[in-house]
């Protein structure tokens, strides 16, 4: 008897389990069941499994029946003619959807030409067993799987033309790369996703060759004649939104030039961007912590009788400030109303930012990098031709990570720029023998090798260099948007630790692995210098052994407990304070044990 188990759950037996799949699978093709349904028989468990249920993935394939595609070429010539559509060929049970449990129980062909009487379905094309993320790679069957899988995912961090109305947005942050181009080697599935109107990175001349250390561990070296033609070069966004609320009792925030007398009032030189309005102009430069729309705010509690004597107005400075370390050109300014009819506004700055070492570059085959070096054209090794590269990559990046799409996509760039036209490098269907016809009509090799010579000493490079052009993508992390250090500055409120985080000031931690460095060099009493960042002294009872009370109206210290006054100051981090008032707030006595050091 089989089991037969609906969304995960029992509901009864039957004595052919298989043969209930089969007619359920069968009904579901005639459009009797829906579509979404799916049902799969497991011999050696003799087990039913039927899902109806949300969340499961699942893929489109073609139904074979007989050895024959149910998907004929007159469909085919009425689906251009768009006489049927794609849920015309669901209904007809032509294409189905598996998932990953039925998928178990097909057997799929890959191309039509490897059809047998034993197939269960086609493939639509064949690249579609790599999924759309990964279709939008070329050559991404060439590569190791997880390279492939870096690749589209470092696709998404690309700097580019996120979007055609990016003038008219006003997005939180954005980049934007100035010089995008359409990859030369290119995939069947970019035109369908849109990627070829959305382009993000440029066709660069690479050479795989060492250069002085200066590209060892995956770094990679950058011509600056090129930097300066504009390669990789970007902008980024950043939009500021104030609004001028109100308050209860006819109070509310004022948008201008604050007065001095103004609480919280910040230097003139702050403010000294803002227009007579109070708003800065399109087109200003600005710096990090520069005003860019003055406001001021009602006092958050009123009445304070002192302040109004001293001449001080009852405001508060609550002015729209550029974050720190931040900074560019005022793009554009946005005067509105919010959805409560409040005055909102919204200053975009944007910021150029060339490429400079420690800014991220990838290919799109996973093979990622930070530049090293940026070296003068004359120094960059050349080709016979007079060719420089662009971008110098070590060769030592391959072997392990086995990514021949990289290759690959290097020799058809260069048979594609020679040739001036694009090539197709869709997942399965690339076509090398047309790459080394076409470089062999230019008079090239076919390996896309050439001998190169050394731009500083002017000597040929012994080995052949493989110099080609390839997609190279600027990624978002650049290093201007990361580098941090700090000496002293902000600390936490609960902790009295520093902060945490670059936009907090914060310190960079020092912490259980790092302390281990310091052991390991026999410099441990360095660690009471780095872990007294919330050193305190703290007055204990010590018979009690609980935290005293400091009172400092009578100028007195005693215990909250026995009321006496044997006292000790302990040297303690606030940290570990806290961590006595938490178990006090729990119910426990943390009793303190003191000794005198020795
Ligand atoms: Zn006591």
């Amino acid at each position: 008897m089989s089991e037969i188990y609906l969304n995960g759950e029992y509901v009864g037996t039957t004595k052919e389990g298989r043969e209930l799949v089969k007619s359920l699978i069968a009904k579901r093709r005639q459009g009797v069941l829906p579509w979404t349904m799916n049902s799969s028989y497991y011999e050696e468990k003799d087990e039913v499994q039927i899902n109806t249920d949300g969340g499961r993935v699942r893929r489109p394939l073609i139904v074979v029946e007989n050895g024959a595609s149910k998907l004929t070429e007159a469909m085919i010539a009425q689906l251009r003619e768009g006489k049927l559509t794609w849920q015309n060929l669901v209904e007809k049970g032509v294409v189905e959807y598996l998932d990953a449990e039925e998928e178990e129980m097909a057997l799929v062909a890959f191309k039509p030409e490897e059809l047998t009487k034993k197939h269960t379905h086609i493939e639509i094309d064949p690249m579609m067993i790599v999924g759309v993320g990964a279709s939008l790679l070329v050559y991404p069957e060439k590569n190791r799987g997880d390279r492939s899988n870096y690749g589209s995912r470092m696709v998404t961090q690309a700097v580019g033309m996120y979007l055609h109305n990016h003038n008219l947005r006003d997005d939180t942050t954005a980049q934007m790369l100035v010089y995008p181009q359409e990859p030369l080697v290119q995939s069947e599935t970019i035109h369908a996703a849109g990627v070829d109107i959305h382009p993000a990175g440029q066709n660069i001349i690479i050479a795989v060759m060492p250069f002085y250390g200066y590209n060892i561990e995956d770094a990679i070296v950058i011509n600056k004649a090129s930097i300066e033609r504009g390669l990789g070069r970007s902008y980024s966004f950043r939009t500021y939104v104030t609004e001028a609320n109100r308050y209860w009792g006819g109070q509310e925030d004022e948008i201008g030039f604050p007065d001095p007398s103004v609480r919280g009032f910040k230097s003139e030189k702050e403010y000294n961007k803002l227009d007579s309005d109070g708003i800065v102009s399109p087109e200003t430069n600005v710096e990090g912590n520069d005003v860019v729309v003055g406001k001021t705010s009602p006092l958050r509690f009123l009445g304070v009788v002192k302040e109004t004597r001293l001449g001080i107005k009852n405001r508060r400075d609550n002015s729209l400030v550029v974050n720190a370390g931040e900074g560019g050109v005022v793009d554009k300014v946005i005067m509105t109303e919010s959805k409560e009819g409040n005055r909102l506004i919204k200053v975009t700055v944007r910021e150029l930012k060339i490429p400079e070492v420690g800014d991220k570059f990838a290919s799109r085959h996973g093979q990622k990098g930070v530049l090293g070096i940026i070296v003068p054209e004359e120094d960059m090794p050349f080709t016979a031709d007079g060719i420089t590269p662009d971008i110098i990559f070590n060769a030592h990046a391959i072997p392990s990570r086995m990514t021949i799409g990289h290759l690959l996509e290097i020799i058809g760039g260069k048979a594609g720029a020679l040739a001036g036209e694009k090539i197709n490098g869709t997942a399965f269907k690339g076509n090398e023998e047309y790459i080394v016809k076409l470089l062999k009509a230019a008079g090239f090799r076919d390996d896309g090798k050439e001998t190169v010579y050394n731009g500083i000493t002017g000597e040929k490079v012994e080995a052949s260099i493989l110099i080609g052009m390839i997609y190279y993508q600027r990624l978002y992390h650049l290093v201007s948007q990361k580098m941090h250090a700090r000496s002293k500055g902000p600390v936490a409120l609960l902790t009295k630790q520093p902060t945490e985080g670059r936009s907090k000031e914060g310190g960079l931690r020092f912490g259980e692995m790092e302390k281990d460095t310091l052991v390991a060099h026999g410099a441990a009493i360095t660690l009471r210098e780095r872990f007294s960042s919330d050193k305190t002294t703290i007055p204990f009872c010590e018979t009690c052994g609980v935290t005293a009370v400091v009172d400092k109206i009578k100028n007195k210290t005693y215990c909250p407990l026995c009321k006496g006054s044997k006292i000790k100051n302990v040297d303690m981090s606030y940290a570990f304070k806290l961590l006595l008032d938490e178990m006090k707030s729990m119910m426990i006595y943390p009793q303190v044990v003191m000794e005198e050091e020795e």
